[in-house]
């Protein structure tokens, strides 16, 4: 047997509870990987906490949307036994058990090989979090209007996970990053990152006009919301937002005058269908741009059996950086 964070229902009511499952309770999928640690993300916190049954679709669910580990057995030609793999989404947790758990059993076309730049504990210190972020400064380069050097970029939510990889992944690109966040005590955190300033989230909460001064060249968004609303307000003639979460709330309360006087973009993010070439440029760039110091620096462990804990404190926004969770503990 083996220790798995499992969402089920007991008396009508959803409950999480740390279980031993055996490779018989596995679902059927044709690859079996060994895994050694996955992620907290936003997504999870609601798996686990209150919300849980509008990510759980089926119940019982093994929660965890990210993991890595070793493929123990496969029926798939492109993968053999020993192969390091991750996953992002695809649906685990949500329609498919995931990755709070020593063993599960996966689609082979959901695998990404662990890039070589990064240990397994790397590889989830980013997770679908920094993935994501990496999928939105990709769509900022592709939308082409932010240059490095020239203009400040915009990264909401900063001290969070999708939020620090963001700042660390534009600073190394050459970007000018201003960063916003609601927690004064992450200023210096968020410079060692690479932001060239921090500003008060209040900032961005007021009333939203819906043209204002235009300030930001790009824009990585995580909170959604009115906060969305006013970093488009804010938006340089031909700039683009890459929106991608609602930590805020998932309300977008602007108006179309940004988009039809200043040719403003929002361009949406999605990490858990991404098509695997999407996937694939995105941890390149994780390679590529993000510093094994800094990601250091965002990393703290965490045992399987604190999952609640760390649950309520990424829902609550007091996580700082990114959560890894060691599953054989
Ligand atoms: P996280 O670590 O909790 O980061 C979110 C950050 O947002 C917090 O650290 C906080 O940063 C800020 N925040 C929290 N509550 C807020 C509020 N009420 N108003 C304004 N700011 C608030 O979570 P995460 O894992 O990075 O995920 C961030 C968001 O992106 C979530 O909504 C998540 O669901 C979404 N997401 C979406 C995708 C996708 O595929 N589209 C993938 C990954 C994540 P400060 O303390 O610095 O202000």
């Amino acid at each position: 047997t083996f220790p798995a964070v499992v969402i089920e229902e007991t008396d009508g009511k959803a409950s999480t509870v740390l279980k031993q499952l055996t490779l018989a309770d596995l679902p059927a999928h044709d690859t079996l990987v060994e895994i050694q640690y996955s992620g907290l993300n936003y997504k999870d916190g609601l798996a686990l906490s209150g919300n849980r049954n509008k990510v759980a679709r089926s119940l019982p669910m093994v929660g965890g949307i990210d993991l890595v580990g070793t493929v123990v057995e496969t029926s798939s030609s492109q993968w053999k036994a020993g192969d390091q793999v991750l996953v992002n989404g695809f649906g685990l947790s949500e329609q498919h058990w995931g990755g709070f758990s020593r063993f599960q059993r996966v689609k082979s076309e959901w695998l990404v090989p662990l890039p070589a730049a990064f240990t397994p504990l790397q590889a989830m210190a980013i997770g679908t979090a920094g993935y994501t972020a990496a999928l939105c400064v990709d769509a900022l380069e592709r939308w082409g209007h932010a240059q490095p050097g020239r203009g400040k970029v915009l990264v909401t939510g900063a001290a969070g996970g999708v939020g620090s990889v963001a700042v660390a992944l534009l600073a190394k690109a050459g970007y000018l990053v201003t960063a916003s966040t609601g927690r004064v005590d992450t200023h210096e955190y968020l410079k060692a990152l690479g932001a060239t300033e921090c500003i008060d989230r209040a900032s961005l909460q007021g009333p939203v006009r819906p043209l204002q001064r235009e300030t930001w060249a790009g824009a990585v968004d995580s909170v959604g919301s009115v906060t969305l609303a006013n970093v488009l307000a804010q938006m340089e003639y031909g700039a683009a937002v890459a929106a991608c979460g609602l930590a805020g709330g998932m309300d977008l309360p602007g108006t179309v005058l940004p988009h039809i006087l200043r040719s403003v973009a929002l361009l949406g993010v999605d990490s858990v269908m991404a098509p695997m070439p999407k996937r694939l440029a995105a941890w390149e760039r994780l390679a590529r741009d993000l510093p094994a110091d800094k990601l250091a620096s965002m990393t703290t462990v965490a045992p399987m059996s604190e999952l609640p804990k760390w649950a309520e404190a990424i829902l609550a926004g007091q996580v700082r950086g990114r959560v890894v969770v060691d599953v054989s503990r």
